[in-house]
């Protein structure tokens, strides 16, 4: 039996599962089907085979998920932060006992490749056990004394929260936003992207049967518009960690205005890996591909943008045209495949749109620039050169396997393409001359920037992006200041003298 065959059969009984009890949102630890009985239909990207029925929750539902956080969320508060540890932990070690039925149910629900998603998995987990061993350090706070006070200062957890987030790698998204939520002992209310809604429901049940307390954590599923926005204008919903598009994030600064929402944003990016002439050109060539190819291309840190050095670029390109013309495009579930379908014809019909939009703007399609003639949502990775960043392929982001290259000349002119979008989540720089690379990750715009490597995430470290790729950073410490409130206490140390009015 070959590996697909084999994935295939380990699948079929998560499948049947699934289709059984369709994926209902969890409150207060009950299942529940949308308060309008109304369910919408969830297909796979692989053949658009029906997969399962999905509660369409609306604000009903989204107000009961809410009050249960809310209620729960002074225990879980007060919870002791050694015991939190512990459950983290032990979410921890439940999504790696389940890590294989994670990855292929992922795969299925998005067309991720297997050998990728297995990692994903596993990477949750890892998200768990880092939050869950900073959590007893969470509310630790300063000593800032003054001449006639002690003052002091805490964290406490902002109350219950709202997470929502997208479809490109579902399970490890959510691990990544609830794990220090939970830490900072916040109560959480999920709502998943309505593409990719099935692992979202697996990780609620890891995280029950290690012990979390019912309403800790509350799943919604449905639309962005009906279910997402009814979170975003609850009352009770303290702050919503979103992951998303840009536009989205602006609609749900909107949306959060009336209740004043702290809002935390992980958005779009339009990301340039920069190749100088000095670089190590092997490596600058594998990290580049792995970068824009890996995950179908549906990554918020790919780097979309190739900007090289026109001394080098004919041989770049040439070299790059031959191997992305030998990039696998397959089913999900086969080991070899590198680039699955891309999740839902909505946006297969977005990454294709491009081909067109290349050819008006008057790019090359150097290779790809088609949708393989098979069902299900496959494209040929794709490569556009003869590029200008004034082009829509240069500016805007069309999350698929599809790669623009400029050239340049000079560092100058690197720089200045480089910034001149609307984005700044990442950047790659390639070049063994130590102080232009100071000098350019100090001059590019992006909130993360990797020197002669692709992206390697160093969970400590901040993760996000500035202007139009988001706000506020998740990572260390940094998601414990968005999940809590600064609190300052000031003791008197002795008589100071008060003012006395009215005397
Ligand atoms: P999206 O913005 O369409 O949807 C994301 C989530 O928001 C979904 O759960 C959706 O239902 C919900 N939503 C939509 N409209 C809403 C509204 N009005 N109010 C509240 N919620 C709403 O994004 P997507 O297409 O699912 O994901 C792809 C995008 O995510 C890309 O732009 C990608 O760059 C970005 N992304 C960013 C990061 C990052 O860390 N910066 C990581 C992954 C993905």
């Amino acid at each position: 039996m070959s590996d697909l065959q084999d994935n295939m059969q380990k699948l079929q009984p998560i499948l049947d599962r699934v289709r059984a009890s369709g994926v209902m949102n969890r409150i207060a630890g009950q299942d529940h089907p949308a308060q309008s009985g109304k369910t919408f239909a969830n297909h796979s990207p692989v053949d658009e085979s029906h997969i399962c029925e999905v509660a369409q929750s609306g604000s009903a539902d989204v107000d009961a998920a809410a009050q249960a956080a809310k209620v729960a969320f002074p225990a879980w508060r007060d919870f002791p932060a050694v015991e939190r540890k512990k459950v983290l932990h032990a979410i921890a070690d439940g999504i790696v006992a389940r890590a294989e039925e994670i990855a292929l149910a992922e795969c299925w629900d998005t067309g991720q490749a297997i050998r990728f998603m297995s990692k994903a998995a596993l990477r949750g987990a890892e998200n768990f056990r880092f939050f869950a061993d900073r959590a007893p350090a969470a509310r630790d706070g300063q000593h800032l004394p003054s001449p006639t006070l002690m003052n002091i200062t805490t964290r406490v957890p902002i109350g219950p929260v709202g997470v929502i987030t997208p479809w490109n790698t579902p399970f490890m998204l959510s691990t990544w936003k609830i794990a220090p939520a939970l830490a900072a002992g916040c109560t959480v209310v999920h709502k998943p992207a309505e593409f990719s809604p099935i692992t979202a429901r697996i990780l609620m049940e890891i995280a029950e049967e290690a012990g979390l307390p019912p309403g800790v954590w509350n799943l919604v599923n449905g639309m962005g518009e009906e279910a997402g926005k009814a979170l975003t204008e609850h009352p009770d919903i303290r702050a919503i960690a979103f992951v998303g598009e840009s536009k989205t994030g602006s609609m749900i600064m909107k949306q959060g205005a009336d209740t004043l929402k702290r809002v935390h944003f992980e958005l779009g990016g339009k990301n340039p890996v920069i190749v100088f002439d000095d670089a190590d050109l092997e490596r600058a060539l594998d990290a580049a591909i792995f970068m824009i190819y890996s995950l179908n291309g549906e990554r918020c840190t790919s780097s979309s943008r190739l900007l090289v050095q026109d001394s080098i670029a004919p041989e770049f390109i040439a070299r790059l045209t031959e191997r992305v013309n030998n990039i696998r495009v397959g089913h999900p579930l086969d080991p070899q495949t590198e680039v699955g379908p891309l999740i839902h014809k909505v946006h297969f019909d977005k990454v294709c749109s491009y081909f067109d939009v290349a050819r008006q703007d008057g790019a090359t399609i150097a290779a790809g620039g088609a949708a393989l003639d098979q069902p299900g949502h496959y494209v040929r990775p794709t490569l556009f050169t003869q590029a200008r960043n004034d082009m829509r392929i240069a500016q805007e982001e069309i999350f698929g396997p599809v790669l623009t290259v400029i050239p340049f000349a000079t560092e100058e002119e690197a720089l200045h393409v480089a910034n001149d979008v609307a984005y700044g989540l990442t950047g790659y720089v390639w070049t063994n001359d130590l102080t232009r690379a100071l000098r350019f990750t100090n001059a590019l715009e992006a909130g993360m920037i990797w020197v002669n490597s692709e992206n390697v995430r160093h969970l400590p470290t901040p993760f996000g992006g500035v202007k139009a790729s988001g706000i506020g950073r998740d990572g260390g410490d940094w998601s414990f200041e968005f999940y809590m409130e600064q609190k300052h206490v000031g003791f008197a140390t002795g008589p100071h003298k008060i003012a006395r009015l009215g005397v």
